[in-house]
């Protein structure tokens, strides 16, 4: 009705425009961004979306080739629990300690930078685990540039280890695998390196191309030479950033701080940011009144891929949020307030993520390429037999991806990673587990489940033709 009354037409026109598209709406429904376009168009109209209209004032600054300098990397720890992630974190930062600097770093700033002896730089987000990392990906922040996969030598591939490695491939960040704990009596790397072999991983001693180092975060043993290793991995990608001009990245954190109002951490990913400038971050702004470093020094200026935490901002963005310096402190405020009252009007009228029920729609307007599946089950011959079937229904038009297969329950990491990557989950003989449910639903997440493989085969050649009936 909304909608009716800008266009000035009868909203009845409008509900028999969605019903042509096969849609039955309601007066009071929201329309979901693409449909809004396509309705308006009908009507002669054209749809303006003012959230993205920002984004792209913001972002579509693109630097000449020539004013593109190296960064160093900024790099994710993920693997399983206590296979030694924070240990990994905790022993590079006690033991890089930047030359000249009397002590460590002694902040937890959720994000820190190290110098190697050759003067190579690396940044670590200091939040381990493939969760937070998509949970920043999910927010649409892709800040790693490569992952650190810790497998511990005396354990096994774990489901998590699995995990961690099905979130980096959706991410496509290449992956540096640490075997942790060779300290450890019955620790046993090559059992390590076998298994990711069986996976279709193979590391450099196996004759693969994927990194790999056996390293003790206990000791230190190898860690160095794992750092290296990242920093050749790192070389391949050839990353840049053009210091010299406004600066924009990522928001890594963010809090109250006792006395010393909101405390924001933020990655710069392109130009410099200094004291003095005016900050947008997510819908928060505000003017840099100081910054400090990891070692809690105080810092006039941050280039590309360097961790700042910012005093200044007139709230707590949400990790994972962009942020960009803007000349003009009112425009900044505008934008953020702009935001926040298109906060909640967007996150419902926009229809993010891929549904089974929409696939065949999607298709039908030449938009659909890749239909990417998360696929959960009880045994390992059920997900094997699913994926094998689930691939063979790929068309020259569309793809079928299985981003992420494995036995057990769907959890909150799995719905996270469906957000991420715009994927649909399914159960086979399995249920969402905790949270999972809920998530999802906030996240518009589709998750189907099922208990006869050929219903799910169906199900989805169904909505690939086109043809599958909308579930009540
Ligand atoms: P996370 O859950 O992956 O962050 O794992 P932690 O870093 O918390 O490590 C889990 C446990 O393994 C802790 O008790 C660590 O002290 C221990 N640990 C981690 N790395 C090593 C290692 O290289 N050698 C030995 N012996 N113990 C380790």
């Amino acid at each position: 009705s909304e909608m009716a009354t800008m266009m000035d037409v009868p909203v009845t026109k409008i509900i028999s425009a969605c019903m042509s598209l096969g849609m039955m709406v309601t007066m009071n429904q929201r329309l979901d961004a693409e449909t809004l376009s396509i309705v308006a168009d009908e009507f002669g109209y054209e749809v303006e979306f003012v959230t993205a209209d920002l984004e792209e004032s913001i972002d579509q600054r693109v630097d000449a080739p020539e004013d593109l300098e190296p960064r160093a990397p900024i790099v994710t720890v993920m693997g399983h629990v206590d296979h030694g992630k924070t240990s990994l974190l905790d022993y590079i930062r006690k033991e890089n300690v930047i030359a000249g600097e009397s002590g460590g770093i002694t902040q937890h700033i959720g994000a820190y930078g190290v110098e190697l002896d050759g003067g190579q730089k690396i940044a670590f987000l200091d939040t381990p685990g493939h969760e937070a990392f998509t949970a920043m990906r999910a927010r649409g922040a892709q800040v790693t540039d490569l992952a650190i996969i810790v497998v511990a030598a005396d354990d096994d591939i774990m489901p998590q280890t699995k995990e961690a490695i099905s979130h980096a491939q959706a991410a496509g960040v290449p992956i540096v695998f640490a075997i942790n704990k060779i300290d450890k009596q019955g620790a046993n790397p090559e059992k390590i390196k076998e298994g990711l072999a069986q996976m279709n991983l193979l590391v450099e001693d196996w004759g693969g191309k994927i990194q790999s180092h056996d390293i003790s975060a206990k000791t230190g043993e190898g860690v160095k030479e794992l750092l290296e290793k990242v920093l050749l991995e790192a070389e391949l990608l050839e990353l840049t950033a053009n210091p010299n001009r406004q600066a924009y990245g990522t928001v890594v954190e963010a809090f109250l701080g006792k006395g010393r109002g909101y405390v924001s951490t933020v990655l710069v990913q392109g130009g410099t940011l200094r004291v003095g400038d005016y900050l947008l971050a997510g819908q928060n702004s505000g003017k840099v009144k100081a910054m400090q470093d990891e070692r809690g020094n105080s810092v006039k200026e941050a280039g590309p891929s360097t961790p700042v935490s910012v005093l200044g901002l007139d709230g707590a963005p949400q990790a994972g949020d962009k942020f960009s310096v803007f000349e003009d402190e009112r425009e900044a405020k505008a934008i953020a307030t702009k935001r926040t009252q298109l906060q909640r009007e967007q996150s419902v009228r926009t229809q993010r993520h891929i549904t089974l029920d929409e696939i065949g729609r999607r298709i039908a307007l030449g938009d659909f390429k890749e239909l990417n599946i998360i696929l959960k089950g009880d045994v390992d011959g059920s997900v094997e037999a699913l994926t094998d079937s689930f691939q063979k229904l790929s068309t020259e038009e569309v793809q079928v991806n299985i981003i992420h297969k494995a036995v057990g329950p769907i959890t909150e990491s799995d719905v996270l990673l469906a957000s991420a990557s715009d994927a649909i989950i399914i159960g086979f003989n399995v249920r969402p587990m905790g949270n999972a449910r809920q998530i999802a639903d906030k996240e518009e997440i589709d998750i189907r489940t099922y208990s006869i493989i050929y219903d799910a085969i169906n199900d989805v050649k169904d909505a690939m033709e086109g043809m599958l009936s909308p579930e009540m």
